[in-house]
């Protein structure tokens, strides 16, 4: 680790004082910081002085975090990075291409202790959670190998991570990147994926951060949902409607329902029908994603003919819904799989 100290994450305190040992006036933090926050590199801040960003360059690193390696999609435009945190842990996001344009998929901790029977992210647990600056760095990150094709305009949290068990961190990082002088992307813009912890869904419906929210569901009851997430045993599905009825009464925002479809479990149409009975008179979106297979799992994707038997059977019901398209199948789809392969030294 480089003995530089990383401006990203200071706060405007530490900053002064440390502007101040190079010699600078307290007003040049508040000048720093709103480059920083838009990812613009010392050489660029182009209201300092031409020796203060010389000495910045020589003392100072701008980011937490650095792109450790590409995987470009040879099918689409999607690419995964593999980004590395100070302290060598690994993570990753997903960019991805879209008609209005680009959409980064970030992590909020290294692992996840949420242990989901379906996902790679939680397979050895939760190193720890990330800070608001790593969040941000990866957005910066993504904006910079992108370049002159464009800049990232929306955000998912879906990453490796359950963001709100990472409360304060991400909460903070909402409200950086969505600052007038920092990238300024639009609430909007950014969607949050949680697999339900409900006494924090409720605090964020307070917080007058209005983010798309996405639950993961995966299940029409109790009795399956207990199956695969065991976050099903501390909240029944009736606390967490509750909660995201009251989610879409303070922020006014549709909510999506994230179903992945698995062989066997929760992929017939009577399952359809009771998910339809469940969201019922909700604002909301379903989203059905065909389960990616992860190796150390044992559960199987169901067929493409339940997938559309199943998208039927809500629309009959009138159910907003759609299937996920499946962008970068080529480099790790599911989450957490790509950071895994690297560690096992298989990437
Ligand atoms: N912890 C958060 C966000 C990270 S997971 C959450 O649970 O929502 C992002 C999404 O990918 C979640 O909906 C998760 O359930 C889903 N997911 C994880 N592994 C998957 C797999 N193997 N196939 C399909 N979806 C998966």
């Amino acid at each position: 680790m480089s003995d530089k100290h990383v401006l990203l994450g200071m706060g405007q305190e530490e900053l002064k004082t440390l502007l101040k040992s190079l010699g600078q006036p307290a007003f040049r933090a508040g000048q720093v910081l709103a480059w920083l926050n838009k990812g613009v590199p010392f050489e660029e801040m182009t209201n300092l002085p031409k020796s203060l960003r010389e000495s910045l360059r020589e003392t100072c690193v701008d980011l937490p975090m650095s792109i450790h390696q590409t995987f470009p999609s040879r099918k689409d435009d999607t690419v995964k990075f593999l980004f590395s945190c100070l302290d060598g842990n690994i993570i990753e996001g997903v960019l991805m291409h879209y008609h209005y344009g680009y959409s980064l998929c970030i992590s909020t901790q290294v692992g996840c202790k949420m242990g989901c029977a379906f996902c790679a992210s939680t397979l050895s647990g939760c190193v720890r959670s990330l800070t608001a600056a790593e969040m941000l760095s990866q957005v910066l990150l993504a904006n910079r190998f992108l370049g002159e094709k464009g800049h990232v305009g929306h955000i998912v949290l879906m990453g490796s991570g359950e963001p709100l068990d990472n409360y304060d961190n991400v909460v903070a990082f909402l409200r950086m990147v969505n600052a007038e002088d920092g990238l300024n992307i639009s609430l909007r813009n950014i969607s949050l994926s949680t697999c339900g912890l409900v006494p924090q869904m409720e605090r964020l419906s307070c917080e007058g951060l209005p983010v798309t929210l996405s639950i993961s569901l995966h299940a029409p009851n109790d009795q399956i949902r207990r199956q695969i997430m065991p976050i099903a045993n501390t909240y029944a599905i009736d606390e967490l409607m509750d909660a995201v009825r009251a989610y879409v009464r303070k922020t006014g925002r549709r909510v999506v329902f994230e179903y992945a479809l698995i062989d066997q479990l929760n992929s017939r149409p009577e399952h359809a029908r009771e998910l339809a009975r469940l969201v019922s008179g909700l604002q909301c979106h379903v989203n059905l994603i065909p389960l990616n297979h992860v190796d150390e799992h044992s559960l199987r994707p169901a067929s493409p003919e339940s997938v559309q038997l199943f998208l039927k059977t809500l629309e009959e019901k009138h159910v907003s819904a759609t299937i996920r398209r499946e962008m970068g199948s080529d480099i790790g789809g599911a989450c957490g799989q790509l950071r895994r392969s690297v560690l096992e030294g298989k990437a």
